[in-house]
């Protein structure tokens, strides 16, 4: 068979295997059990080992699969890694968001660029890697609820680190038109409540305030903003260059006579190192713990102020000398390098010691809108690319 007739027929069942994947409704949250069955199955078949690890619930699940090498090389083993959940659909679709709709050169569906055309790229291509003689390891790599603060992957990093897998390149293939991206800000949301005592308005030292504390803290807040941007790190490579502090919400109180006892506020940090983010909680916490509960406990001993956090998406650091990204440089004879103002799970990965780079078929201007499309375009560039993550893995 000629090489062109193979990528048509890649090309064909990758398209067949995105329509199954966007028929799964993976909004982030929801049980992915069937598509992780899917995606189980067609590797299983090809002889791949997988475990699984769950959420609390045991409703949301990751799977980790690997076709073994053939012969060992002292290669790093390559992870290809996907997460399976979507984000919501709002009304004003022109076509069911869970169908795929091929029109002219696009195939619409929830999903088809963010992050499923990648997924369902490396399940086309799985046969071709269990029968080649790979001298690496190939490892899969699909969780869920990326979408929410990264909560999934952290749970399968937790048993990558267990089970020894902490050495390798990853490539996760999130929407960048197969550009490479090196390097992202942290993205940190947290929710803190504050609860204090009730009481009539008319005598406000027997009450305690949740409103009016929340509003300290969250003055407190704006002022450790100001100190962030003294913090900006030398050559910044983001803009706004350094980290930045968003309240997004305060809720609290009932009438303009009653001392409101609950409140709480919203608020999110964009770490562009990680220290900034340990600095901030830390000043907070000291000031909460050293001067706002203990002004509310002299009134009301119950009184109580916690931090929530809704998710710790971890920044991903551009590294000088980047093996993920030579590697694929090395495929796609692309050498530039780019930073990106939406997070993912690659910090997570190199955080255990493994070089990652983010680069997959699809452009995120179509990602998280109403009639997310792919570019049928993108998912050849993408098996191509894959052709050239096995040229490099065989012997
Ligand atoms: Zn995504």
């Amino acid at each position: 068979m000629s090489t062109e007739n193979n990528l048509q027929n890649l090309y064909n069942n990758s398209i067949k295997i995105l329509t199954d994947l966007i028929a799964f409704k993976t909004i982030s949250g929801e049980n992915n059990s069937s598509l992780i069955d899917y995606c189980d199955n067609i590797l299983n078949s090809l002889g791949a080992e997988s475990f699984r690890t769950y959420d609390d619930e045991e409703k949301r699940i990751n799977l980790f699969s690997t076709i073994k090498a053939k012969k060992e090389n002292g290669k790093k083993p390559i992870i290809l890694s996907g997460h399976t959940d979507v984000v919501p659909v709002s009304k004003g679709w022109s076509s069911d968001p869970f169908l795929a709709t091929i029109k002219g050169d696009k195939l619409y569906g929830r999903g088809s660029c963010d992050m499923k055309g990648f997924i369902a790229c490396v399940l086309a291509y799985a046969p071709i890697l269990s029968n080649s003689n790979l001298d690496r390891d190939i490892h899969f790599s699909f969780t869920f609820d990326e979408e929410t603060a990264c909560k999934g992957a952290p749970i399968l990093i937790k048993e990558l680190k267990k089970r020894g897998i902490t050495n390798g390149i990853c490539i996760v293939g999130e929407p960048t038109n197969m550009k490479i991206i090196d390097s992202h800000k942290g993205c940190y949301e947290y929710t803190t409540y504050f609860e204090g005592l009730a009481g009539h308005s008319s005598e406000p030292h027997k009450g305690v305030s949740a409103v009016e504390y929340a509003s300290r803290y969250v003055n407190k807040l704006i002022e450790l903003r100001q100190k962030l941007k003294e913090r900006k790190p030398k050559n910044s490579i983001f803009d706004p260059p350094y980290s930045t502090l968003q309240v997004g919400g305060i809720f609290g109180g009932i009438a303009h006579n009653v001392i409101a006892d609950k409140c709480y506020v919203n608020w999110e940090t964009r770490p562009v190192v990680k220290e900034d983010a340990i600095f901030l909680n830390s000043e907070l916490d000291k000031y909460t713990n050293e001067t706002l509960l203990p002004e509310m406990k002299k009134v009301y001993p119950k009184s109580s102020i916690e931090k929530e956090i809704i998710g710790e998406i971890i920044g991903f650091d551009r590294v000088q000398k980047s093996e993920a990204c030579e590697f694929v440089s090395s495929i796609t004879r692309d050498n530039s390098r780019a930073v990106v103002s939406f997070g993912t799970e690659a910090g997570l990965f190199q955080e255990i010691g493994i070089s990652s780079v983010v680069c997959g078929p699809g452009s995120i201007e179509q990602a998280h809108k109403i009639d997310e499309f792919i570019n049928l375009d993108e998912l050849k560039k993408c098996l191509t690319f894959l052709e050239g993550v096995k040229n490099n893995s065989v012997f």
